[in-house]
């Protein structure tokens, strides 16, 4: 069973495809195919096939655009095939503030989604190598950080340090969850500490930043990670540049927060293209995994 058949077996629900339009289920030429086979590249517009895209791994093959990926997706395409196995997975925010509509919002996304909470983690093998896998998926609630989220990465990092395997976390998000107020904020405490122990316990932590990846997430255990890596265009900023931009009355340089930007000024150790991504992964978890014979050069 491959990760696509598990998680639509676990009830997730497929996801409209980026830049579907009424013209999709035609084929080039004006032949038409079975609903859902092509898909409209949302930057280029040229047709896709569908089936194709895990193979691609959602990468355009015409102008090289990466779709924005769900965590299954991104799952389905960083661990070994039938390795990974969730944790948590029921568990949703109580709602800690009353905050009004949002337990009306958490249901509106559990159902377009199949996804109970904006990070799904688990524990999986890439390449063969034992891995805590943490991964946000920005079409719950933006990717933000409320008591879940964070919880979720805590307990992550906890199973990391217990068996002594390294942490990778893909992170995407908006910022903090607003409708939990100050219990979002305690989040960056959290999740900021249980790094700290993690350093103390000389286990690794691997940051990928994905698309896009701003406010409280980057400020807090993304940024903090041993080894910080972007995907290639991904969005990344402390503020949007649209808010900076409005707060300050100032024009910020062109791709001021692309990955490429934040590289170029030190905040990132490296940015790769998503086929080369997973390469990468696999040489950083030899060297980083505690029993290695690798080692760091
Ligand atoms: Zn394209």
């Amino acid at each position: 069973m491959t990760q696509h058949e598990a998680s639509s077996r676990s009830g997730e629900q497929p996801q409209p495809a980026e830049g579907a339009g009424p013209s999709d289920g035609v084929r080039p030429g004006g032949e038409a195919v079975p609903d859902g086979l092509w898909t409209k590249c949302s930057e280029c517009g040229e047709m896709l096939y569908q089936p194709e895209a895990l193979d691609e791994l959602y990468v355009c093959r015409h102008c090289g655009h990466h779709k924005r990926l769900t965590a299954r997706e991104r799952i389905a395409i960083t661990a070994d095939a039938e390795s990974f196995q969730e944790h948590d997975a029921g568990m949703r925010s109580s709602d800690p503030l009353g905050f009004p509509g949002y337990r009306d919002k958490l249901g509106e996304d559990e159902a377009r989604t199949g996804l109970r909470e904006a990070r799904v983690w688990g524990e999986c093998a890439v390449e063969g190598m034992p891995t805590v896998l943490a991964v946000m998926d920005f079409s719950f609630r933006g990717g933000s950080m409320g008591s879940v989220v964070g919880e979720k990465f805590a307990r992550a990092a906890e199973r990391a340090i217990e068996r002594r395997v390294p942490l990778l976390v893909f992170a995407c998000s908006g910022g903090a969850r607003m409708q939990e107020g100050i219990v979002s904020l305690l989040q960056m405490a959290k999740t900021t500490a249980v790094v700290s122990r993690m350093a103390r316990e000389r286990v690794a932590f691997i940051a990928v930043y994905t698309d896009p990846l701003t406010a409280g997430v980057f400020a807090s255990f993304a940024s903090v990670a041993d080894v910080a890596i972007a995907e290639q265009n991904a969005l990344i900023g402390f503020a949007g540049p649209r808010v900076i931009e409005k707060a300050f009355n100032i024009k910020l340089p062109p791709g001021s927060h692309t990955a490429e930007f934040q590289s170029e000024h030190g905040m990132l150790d490296m940015v790769v293209p998503r086929r080369g991504l997973r390469p990468l992964l696999v040489r950083l978890l030899r060297m980083l995994s505690p029993d290695s014979e690798e080692g760091i050069e």
